[in-house]
This record gives structure tokens, C-alpha cells and sequence, in this order.
């Protein structure tokens, strides 16, 4: 029996099942149901309504910020907190390449342009040093802020997304950003729960954001939060989350163009239950990542884990294999047993809408590329 049969066969072990295993699946184990049916009888279903003023402060709570602010999804999270940030139209944001779309596609929201950076091969994230070259290179401080001297543009912020709930080196990326007066927006969607020397991910710049889509630990369906520790810039976010109303018993006031990036009630109760088992799945999946760390282990195969001085959520798991071939060879095996595995993401720069974006060399990055695979990664019921 080969490697990746004996793979095949240990994640069907976990999971107790022959069946088709996914990468990540949602488990509803606590009072989704209850709090569902509540707001159904309620019928406060849309966007106002006690669950969302509930999650909000359980947010804050879990996020330990001073303000958190319940969004549509993610990327309607990342798009606002990047406008308040104070991205404006042609300016500049250092951004991975290594990342979901919607990172990338949350800054041409704003009409800026992503600067693609390198990653760190140990974290997957944006690499501090390879920011602080390019900043070396082509950074200019002025009055109002870091200019890119070759284009001319404000670079107006640091995009840094956590990779698999994996934290970036966030004490030399801060300081870099700090140094060049660049403000940090976290692109925490994958990390909720996983921390840095002690505090949570998402906490770290002036905004962060996190995602409940339905592949993540926590999941509304769809759902997504901004928050921050500057209170003022909180309220302001849910006022442009909110079309820009102004507070009036029955008029319609609005006072710029403002966005409908409410979540509703529903989802709100539901994701209420769901974070209130945040810790139990965390704990769930880091035992799962103990016993996968074993297997391969032995195996000779590179499974990743949490840093140093970091705790990971372990959202979703991966290993490392040696080369285009071997990952190709793993992927087409695992799948057609109906164990699910997949690449991570293409470079962003790879696709035809930001094939002219700026980049360095990418050298982690594409190393990664290659090989980085994702095993199932779900919450184990019954364990
Ligand atoms: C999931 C995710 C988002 C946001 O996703 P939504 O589906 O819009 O909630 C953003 N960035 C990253 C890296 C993600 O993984």
C-alpha cells in the first residue's frame, strides 16, 4: 500500500466514514436552532434585531477590540475597512499574492491598485522583509503620507492576510508599516480564534476583518464583522454599512453614498450559536492536527504547523509535498477516493484581471504554490 492510500485511509479512520469526505464542513451542535426559531417567531429576521447587536459584542469579546461592526460577508467586510483606512481611488496597497480572491478583489473595489509582495515560507503570509525592500526601494515619505517614487501613487495601506488561520509575523510587519506610516488592515477571515504572542489576529491594525462564510470554523451561511479599536471609526462603519442613514424615528436621511452590507438578524442568531462553540471546535481541530502531525510524521511528509509564540485555529490543515508532481500525483489520488484535497490558490497575479499589478519576485510564493495541499480539516463529531 502506498503513502497516499494509507492517508486515504486514515482520514476515512477520523471521520468514521467511507463516504465523500469535503475539505471543511459546518457543524451545528448548539442552539442554532433555538435562536433561529426564536428570531423566526420574533419576526425581527432582517437587519435589526437582539442578535446582532448580540454578535457584535460577542465580536468585540472574542476579537478583544473596543468595537465590532456585523457585516454582509467578508469581502463587504475588507472593502469598508479598507475605504476607512482612507484608500482612495489610484492609490496603492500592499497586498500577498498568496490569498483568496477577495482580498485582492476588495482593494480594485476602491479603485486602488493591489501591490503584489512576497509571503514568508514558514507563515504563508506577508513577509515584513519583503515589504520593507520594496519600501526601501521605491517608498518616499512625505507629509501626507508613503508614496511609491516610481508611480507616484499614496501606497495607503498593508493588506496582510493569515493564511489558513496561520498568523503573519505581526510584531516586524507593524513595525515596518509603522516606520513608513502605512496603516494595517488584517485580512483575518481565515484566523478567527488563532493568536499572536497572546492576542488575537484581526486585533493588531486599525481595522481587522473576519469572514463566516460557509466553509470557515464559524459560519452564518454568510456573514462577515469589521472591527477596531478606535470606537469613532467603528460607529463610523456601521453607518456606511448602514446606506449612510442618519438616526431618525421615521425619515430618511442619508449623508453620502452609503452601502446595504447589513447582516441580518437570521444570520445573526444563527452565528451566535455557532461562536458560542468557537473554542470547543478550535480544541477539536488542534487534536486533529496532533494526530495528522503523527501520521505523517512518520511518513516523511511535511505537515504544517503553528509558529512559535503564535496559536493557530487550524481552519484548514495542510501538508507540504516536494515538488508540482508529487502534489499533482496526491491531489489526483485523494480525490478520486472521495477524500477531498485541493492546491492552494493561484497567484493572484496569475489571473487575467491582475496579470498587470505590480509584484517582487514571488519566490516564497511560488514555492508554496507548488506545494501546499489542503486535507479535510472539519470539526470531528463525537470524538
Ligand atoms: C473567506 C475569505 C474572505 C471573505 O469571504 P466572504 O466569502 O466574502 O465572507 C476574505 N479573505 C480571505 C482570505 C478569505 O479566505
Amino acid at each position: 500500500m502506498n503513502q497516499v492510500e494509507k492517508f486515504i485511509e486514515f482520514v476515512q479512520e477520523q471521520y468514521k466514514t467511507t463516504d465523500f469526505i469535503p475539505l471543511h464542513e459546518p457543524r451545528f451542535l448548539g442552539n442554532e436552532k433555538k435562536y433561529v426559531l426564536e428570531t423566526i417567531e420574533s419576526t425581527f429576521v432582517s437587519s435589526v434585531g437582539a442578535y446582532v447587536d448580540k454578535f457584535e459584542e460577542m465580536m468585540a469579546e472574542i476579537s478583544q477590540t473596543k468595537r465590532a461592526v456585523a457585516v454582509v460577508n467578508g469581502t463587504a467586510a475588507l472593502q469598508v475597512a479598507l475605504r476607512l483606512a482612507g484608500v482612495k481611488e489610484s492609490d496603492e496597497v500592499i497586498t500577498q499574492a498568496l490569498t483568496f480572491v477577495a482580498t485582492a478583489n476588495a482593494i480594485a473595489y476602491n479603485n486602488a491598485k493591489p501591490v503584489f509582495l512576497d509571503v514568508d515560507v514558514d507563515t504563508m503570509g506577508l513577509s515584513p522583509k519583503a515589504v520593507e525592500s520594496f519600501l526601501e526601494e521605491y517608498g518616499e515619505l512625505r507629509e501626507e503620507g508613503c508614496y511609491n517614487n516610481r508611480t507616484g501613487r499614496k501606497i495607503s495601506a498593508c493588506l496582510p492576510m493569515h493564511t489558513f488561520g496561520f498568523p503573519v509575523h505581526l510584531n516586524e510587519l507593524l513595525e515596518v508599516c509603522d516606520k513608513w506610516n502605512i496603516p494595517v488592515v488584517e485580512d483575518a477571515a481565515e484566523s478567527i480564534g488563532s493568536n499572536y504572542h497572546g492576542k488575537p489576529t484581526g486585533s493588531f491594525g486599525q481595522f481587522g476583518i473576519y469572514s463566516f462564510n460557509g466553509n470557515k470554523i464559524v459560519t452564518a451561511g454568510g456573514g462577515g464583522a469589521i472591527v477596531t479599536n478606535d470606537k469613532q471609526s467603528g460607529d463610523f462603519a456601521k453607518h456606511l454599512t448602514t446606506t449612510a442613514k442618519k438616526n431618525h424615528k421615521y425619515e430618511y436621511i442619508h449623508d453620502e453614498v452609503g452601502h446595504n452590507y447589513r447582516m441580518p438578524n437570521l444570520n445573526a442568531a444563527l452565528i451566535c450559536a455557532q461562536l458560542e462553540q468557537l473554542n470547543s471546535f478550535i480544541e477539536n481541530k488542534r487534536k486533529l492536527a496532533e494526530r495528522y502531525e503523527s501520521f505523517f510524521e512518520e511518513k516523511g511528509i511535511q505537515f504544517r504547523t503553528e509558529n512559535p509564540d503564535t496559536k493557530a485555529n487550524y481552519w484548514l490543515m495542510c501538508v507540504e509535498l516536494n515538488d508540482r508532481k508529487e502534489r499533482d500525483l496526491f491531489l489526483n489520488q485523494t480525490n478520486k477516493k472521495g477524500v477531498m484535497t485541493r492546491p492552494i490558490w493561484q497567484l493572484m497575479h496569475k489571473l487575467p484581471m491582475y496579470a498587470h499589478c505590480f509584484r517582487d519576485t514571488q519566490k516564497n510564493a511560488e514555492y508554496l504554490e507548488g506545494r501546499i495541499v489542503n486535507i479535510p480539516s472539519s470539526v470531528i463529531i463525537n470524538e
